[in-house]
């Protein structure tokens, strides 16, 4: 584990040259221990309907302006039935806490799409109660992303107004989802108002104590319709979110977590320019998230401005890129090896059986 001042200083790294070094160890790592394939998973944000009153999120229950959208069973199979044909292995299903996302709702279209398409499912469908998780993990689903955004308590809780205990209870939800046997991601958001250096740091070392099997990190981007402002530049030590603080966060989470699954996200795409697609890869990142979402509904959800998704539905680029940095696309479903290694250790699997693992060996 890196030092946490250590952390500290490449967070407030500026030369160039020392962040290309850094970012080519990051790469390194990526190389040796989750290898040069690349998964591609597609998202359906398929429900912007949401409880929560997150200050930071556009589609938070208090933004009145926003016209909400929940797309049917039948939508639903009908966008993850072309994921055959554009090679996805993976759909991740999206939305806010929508109540009407019932547990039995959830529960057959997980069982329906494993049956009819034999994809993997990873569900983020924000928090929920065991049994729902239970019996969704039961159905099929493989793994479930919830981000816990920062590891400071009180600046998670600054950010959830009507709640107490908030970031316990974020907590809890991501240690029920191990213990129900989940592939388990977590992330963060960089630039966050208020967030400093050292609260960074501490969600890296946060990274490296809870070990997720999937990490995703992008930096805040201010929505005008929440209440949390932007980024204030006159503060000395507030974290800004910007491409470069970004990058360095996706390298160190890469060394601190060697063998999780990290994507270059959505949000680290929006800052930069499609082209960072390929910064993205080459500092740490195996994993590139495209927004599947039907065009009619791909807008309204709506968590930050100018959202800007790798491909937009065509993935011609994607494969472009991924072909020009001499990587592949991924073959298989792309479990996370941290997921895999853990459950080998507890003995769940069969030592030798894992074919990434063999292959890391040969
Ligand atoms: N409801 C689920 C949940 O809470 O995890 C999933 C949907 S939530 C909108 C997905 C992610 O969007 C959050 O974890 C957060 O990191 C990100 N997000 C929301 N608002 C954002 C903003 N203004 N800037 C950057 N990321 C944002």
């Amino acid at each position: 584990m890196i030092p946490r001042d250590e952390i500290v200083s490449w967070l407030r790294e500026t030369d160039p040259s020392r962040l290309d070094s850094l970012w080519s160890v990051a790469d390194d790592v990526r190389r040796i221990h989750v290898g040069d394939s690349i998964h591609l998973r597609g998202i359906i944000n398929f429900s912007n309907n949401c409880v929560r009153r997150c200050t930071y999120c556009g589609i938070n229950a208090d933004n009145r302006g926003l016209r909400r959208y929940r797309m049917s069973t039948t939508e639903i199979m009908e966008c993850v039935r072309s994921f055959e044909e554009l090679s996805l292995m993976t759909v991740v299903l999206q939305s806010g806490e929508d109540r009407l996302v019932t547990r039995s709702w959830v529960a057959e279209l997980v069982d329906r799409i494993r049956q009819e398409t034999g994809l993997a499912v990873t569900l983020s469908l924000g928090e929920r109660q065991e049994e729902e998780l239970s019996e969704w993990r039961a159905a099929g689903a493989e793994r479930y992303l919830l981000k816990i955004e920062t590891s400071n308590r009180l600046l998670y809780e600054s950010m959830q107004p009507d709640r107490r205990n908030a970031w316990t209870s974020r907590m809890e939800v991501l240690r029920t989802l191990r213990s129900l046997d989940y592939e388990v991601g977590t992330g963060i958001m960089v630039g966050i108002p208020g967030q400093t250096h050292e609260m960074l740091a501490d969600d890296l070392v946060h990274f490296g104590e809870f070990g997720p099997d999937m990490i995703g990190i992008g930096p805040y981007i201010p929505h005008p319709a929440t209440s949390l402002p932007s980024v204030p530049h006159d503060r000395t030590d507030q974290v800004p979110n910007d491409l470069v603080t970004t990058l360095n966060v996706l390298a160190l989470a890469r060394m601190i977590c060697p063998d999780a699954n990290i994507p270059a996200t959505t949000a680290l795409l929006s800052i930069g320019r499609r082209r960072d697609l390929k910064v993205g890869l080459s500092g740490g990142a195996n994993v590139i998230m495209p927004d599947l979402t039907p065009p009619e509904y791909r807008q309204l959800y709506d968590i930050y401005p100018t959202r800007l998704s790798p491909g937009q539905g065509d993935l011609l680029p994607i494969q472009e890129a991924i072909a020009s940095m001499g990587r592949s696309i991924s073959e298989d479903s792309g479990t996370s090896l941290h997921y895999l290694k853990c459950r080998e250790a507890e003995g769940g699997i069969p030592a030798g059986s894992i074919r990434h693992l063999q292959e890391l060996t040969e």
